[in-house]
C-alpha cells in the first residue's frame, strides 16, 4: 500500500520528470488522418479529448485503482459526480434502488428527487438492519448502496454480509469508501463491485480540490461507467488529478495519524463529565466495535459525542473553540467541528432525526492532524 501509494500509475515522458506532470491540454494531435479515425473508431489505443482521457487524470486512476485493488477507476469532477455516473450508468427506467439511510444528504437527495423522476424508485433501509435490506430488494433492484462507518453515528456495516445479500439476488453493492480510503478499508476484497470517493476528503486530505472516483471491474466500469463519462461529461480537470496525487503519496500516513489522534480524543471525551455518550468504532463501546476491528484496519478520522445539555450547550461547546473549524467538511488536515442537527442534518423533521439517532445535543468532529493535547485544550475551554 505504502509503495503503491507513491508509484502506482506513473509513466514517465521523454522529459524524464520525476514528479508527476500536469497534462493541461483539451485534446491531442493526430500523426494522420488515418490514425485520427482508428482512435475515434476506438481501434487504436490513444487519447482523443480531456473529456475522455488525460494522462494526469489517468495516472490518479490508476493509484486509486491499486489502493483500492480494482482492475478499473474513472474520475470524475466531485464526489456527487461519481454517485451520479454511476446511477446514469448502471440503471435505466423501470429498475430500482435500495440504499441506506445514513448515507450524505445529496446522495439521499440524489436519488430521490432525480432518479425518481427518470423512473428508477429508491427505498431506504437502516444501515445494519439485514432482514430489511434482503426484505427490500426486489426482481428489478440494479444496486444497493451504503457508507460504512456512517456519518455521523459510526455505525459500521457488515460489507460480505451485504454482498452476499445482494449477490444472492442479482444485484451489486456500492460502498461510498469516503470515511476509511482504502488505507483503512478495500471493500472490493470484501465483495463489494464499486467503491465510491469523494476524492474531496482524505484522498485530498488538505481541503484543496473537489473530485470524486468511481473503483471497480475493469468489465462493468469500461461497459457501464465510462461512457457515460465520455458523453455526459463529468470529468476530473487534470490540475486537480495532479493535487489528488500528491494527496495519494501521503494517505496511509496521514490517515494512520488521524485514527491515533481521533481513538485519543475519543477516549478523552468519554472521561469528560460534561459528555453524554461517545460514538467512535474504536472504543470498545461502540456496539459494533468487533466488526470493525474485523473489517477495517483502523478506525477512522470521525468521532461525535452527544454533549449534556441539548442544542444551546452542543452550540456553546462550538463557539467556544478557538483553534477547531467551524465547518461541514471532514478529511482535512484542520480539525473540523459540526452540530450536525442543525446543519448537514438540519432539513431532516424532528422526527426523522430522532429515528435516525441525531440528538440535539450531537457535535460531530473530523479529527485532523494538530497535536492532541491542542484540540482537547480547545474543546476543554467549555468546562
Ligand atoms: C462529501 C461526501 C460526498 C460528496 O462528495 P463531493 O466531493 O462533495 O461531491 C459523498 N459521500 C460522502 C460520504 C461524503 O462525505
Amino acid at each position: 500500500m505504502e509503495t503503491r501509494a507513491v508509484r502506482a500509475g506513473q509513466r514517465r515522458t521523454m522529459e524524464q520528470e520525476h514528479a508527476e506532470p500536469i497534462f493541461a491540454t483539451s485534446s491531442y494531435v493526430f500523426a494522420s488522418a488515418a490514425e485520427a479515425a482508428e482512435r475515434f473508431a476506438g481501434k487504436a489505443a490513444g487519447n482523443i479529448y480531456s473529456r475522455f482521457t488525460n494522462p494526469t487524470v489517468r495516472t490518479f486512476e490508476e493509484r486509486l485503482a491499486a489502493l483500492e485493488g480494482g482492475e478499473r477507476c474513472v474520475a470524475v469532477g466531485s464526489g456527487m459526480a461519481a454517485i451520479a455516473s454511476t446511477a446514469f450508468g448502471l440503471l435505466k427506467a423501470g429498475d430500482h434502488v435500495v440504499c441506506s439511510r445514513s448515507v450524505f444528504g445529496n446522495t439521499t437527495l440524489l436519488f430521490q428527487n432525480y432518479l425518481a423522476k427518470f423512473g428508477v424508485p429508491t427505498t431506504f433501509v437502516g444501515l445494519t438492519d439485514y432482514d430489511g435490506w434482503a426484505a427490500a430488494i426486489r426482481p428489478e433492484t440494479r444496486f444497493l448502496f451504503i457508507e460504512t462507518p456512517s456519518n455521523p453515528l459510526t455505525e459500521i456495516a457488515d460489507i460480505p454480509r451485504l454482498a452476499e445479500i445482494a449477490h444472492s439476488r442479482g444485484c451489486l453493492l456500492v460502498v461510498d469508501n469516503c470515511f476509511c480510503t482504502p488505507a483503512l478499508q478495500r471493500p472490493l476484497a470484501l465483495g463489494a463491485d464499486i467503491v465510491i470517493h469523494s476524492a474531496t476528503k482524505y484522498l485530498d486530505g488538505q481541503g484543496r480540490c473537489v473530485g470524486g472516483a468511481i473503483v471497480g471491474g475493469r468489465e462493468l466500469l469500461d461497459a457501464e461507467i465510462y461512457p457515460f463519462l465520455r458523453t455526459g461529461g463529468p470529468s476530473m480537470s487534470p490540475f486537480n488529478a495532479w493535487v489528488f496525487l500528491k494527496g495519494l503519496e501521503t494517505l496511509n500516513l496521514r490517515m494512520k495519524a488521524h485514527c491515533e489522534n481521533a481513538l485519543g480524543l475519543a477516549r478523552w471525551l468519554e472521561a469528560q463529565p460534561w459528555v453524554e455518550r461517545v460514538h467512535y468504532p474504536g472504543l470498545a463501546s461502540h456496539p459494533q466495535h468487533e466488526l470493525a476491528a474485523r473489517q477495517q484496519s483502523g478506525f477512522g478520522g470521525i468521532v461525535s459525542f452527544e454533549v449534556k445539555g441539548g442544542q444551546e450547550a452542543a452550540w456553546r461547546l462550538i463557539d467556544s473553540t478557538r483553534l477547531l473549524s467551524i465547518t461541514g467538511n471532514l478529511g482535512d488536515a484542520k480539525t473540523t467541528i459540526t452540530h450536525p442537527a442543525t446543519t448537514t442534518h438540519g432539513r431532516l423533521s424532528p422526527e426523522a432525526r430522532a429515528a435516525a439517532g441525531i440528538a440535539d445535543g450531537l457535535i460531530r468532529i473530523a479529527v485532523g492532524l494538530e497535536n492532541l493535547a491542542d484540540i482537547q485544550a480547545d474543546l476543554a475551554r467549555f468546562a
